[in-house]
C-alpha cells in the first residue's frame, strides 16, 4: 500500500533517533544550565548580586557611622576633661578645697555587660564604642557631682567673705602708728623676747573699735594681760580679739556685723600706753592679721606700715 511497513527494527531505529535527538537537546539544555549556573556562581564570587552589593554598602555605612560616633565621643571626652581641669586646678584651689575622691568612677565595667554585642560582624567596633560611651557617662557624672560641691563651697565663700576679719579694727585716720607687729619681739613691759600674738595700733583713748568681720561675741570680759577684752567668733575657724579696751559695748552671744563699734581704745591690762591689741586666730592659733586686711590697704598705706615696722624694730 505504499506505506512503509513497520519494521520493529526500523521503528526502533527511528524512535531511537528521535529519542537521541531529544536527549541531545535536553543534554544541551542541562549543560547550558550547568554552565549558566556555574558561570553565575563564578561571576557571583567576583561580582555581587545587586542585593549583596546593597547589604555591603549598608554595612560600610554602619561602620562609618560607628567611627564618626567614636570621634564624637572623643570630642565630648575632651570637653569634660577641660571642665574637670578647671574644677581641679582653678576653682578648687581658689576656694582652698581638695578635689573629691571617686576612684571607682574610673574603673571600666565588666566584659559581661557587653556580651550581647558579641558574635556580630561589628562586635569589636560596637563593644569599643559602648565602652567609650560608658566611660564618658561616668566622667560626666563625676564632673557634675564635683562642680555641684564646688558651687556649694563658692556659695559659702560669699558668707566667708563677709565674716573674714578683713577691715582695720580702728579708723586709720585715728591711728597714730602701728607700735608693734605680729611675731617675735622684745616685750615692751616684760623686757623679754616673746611672740607678739597680734598687732598693736596706737590711738587715743576712746577711739571707736570696730568688729573686723561678721560674727558672734564669744568673750567680753576682763582678762589677765589683755585687760578689757572682746573676742568675736567669725565661724569657719576664725576669731578676732580686741584688748586693752576702755569700754566694751557688747555681751557674749551678741551678733555683730563688720564695721560695728564694739568698744573703745584704752590702756587696761599689761599695756605701756593707749593702744588696741588686735589678734586674729585661726583654729585657736594666732595668725598675722596683716594678711587678712591687706586687701583694703593702698600701696601707700602698706609702705607706711612697713616704715613704721622698721622704726619699731629700731627702738
Ligand atoms: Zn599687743
Amino acid at each position: 500500500m505504499g506505506i512503509t511497513p513497520k519494521i520493529e527494527g526500523a521503528t526502533t531505529d527511528h524512535s531511537t533517533k528521535r529519542w537521541s535527538r531529544g536527549t541531545r537537546i535536553l543534554t544541551k539544555i542541562v549543560i547550558a544550565l550547568i554552565i549558566a549556573l556555574v558561570g553565575n556562581m563564578v561571576v557571583g564570587i567576583w561580582h555581587d548580586t545587586p542585593k549583596m552589593a546593597k547589604i555591603r554598602r549598608e554595612n560600610r555605612a554602619i561602620e562609618k557611622e560607628y567611627q564618626i560616633l567614636q570621634e564624637r565621643i572623643a570630642l565630648a571626652e575632651n570637653t569634660i576633661a577641660d571642665i574637670k581641669h578647671r574644677d581641679h586646678y582653678v576653682y578648687r584651689p581658689l576656694l582652698g578645697v581638695d578635689t573629691i575622691a571617686m576612684p571607682q568612677i574610673y574603673s571600666d565595667y565588666n566584659d559581661s555587660k557587653y556580651a550581647a554585642l558579641q558574635n556580630d560582624t561589628y562586635s569589636e567596633l560596637m563593644t569599643d564604642t559602648w565602652r567609650q560611651m560608658d566611660r564618658l557617662t561616668r566622667n560626666i557624672y563625676y564632673a557634675s557631682v564635683s562642680l555641684d560641691t564646688t558651687q556649694q563651697m563658692a556659695e559659702n565663700k560669699e558668707e566667708f567673705s563677709t565674716v573674714i576679719p578683713a577691715i582695720w579694727p580702728i579708723d586709720r585716720t585715728k591711728l597714730r602708728h602701728v607700735s608693734s607687729l605680729y611675731g617675735m619681739r622684745m616685750h615692751p613691759t616684760l623686757g623679754i623676747w616673746r611672740k607678739h600674738e597680734g598687732i598693736d595700733l596706737t590711738a587715743p583713748i576712746g577711739t571707736a573699735v570696730y568688729a573686723s568681720g561678721n560674727g558672734v561675741i564669744s568673750q567680753s570680759q576682763w582678762r589677765n594681760g589683755y585687760g578689757e577684752l572682746i573676742e568675736v567668733n567669725h565661724g569657719f575657724g576664725y576669731k578676732s580679739r580686741y584688748a586693752h579696751l576702755s569700754k566694751r559695748y557688747v555681751q557674749v552671744g551678741d551678733s555683730v556685723t563688720r564695721g560695728q563699734v564694739i568698744g573703745e581704745v584704752g590702756n587696761t591690762g599689761v599695756s605701756s600706753g593707749p593702744h588696741l591689741h588686735y589678734e586674729v586666730r585661726y583654729r585657736d592659733n594666732t595668725v598675722n592679721p596683716i594678711h587678712y586686711f591687706n586687701k583694703d590697704m593702698s600701696e601707700e598705706a602698706y609702705i607706711d606700715l612697713m616704715n613704721q615696722l622698721e622704726k619699731s624694730t629700731e627702738k
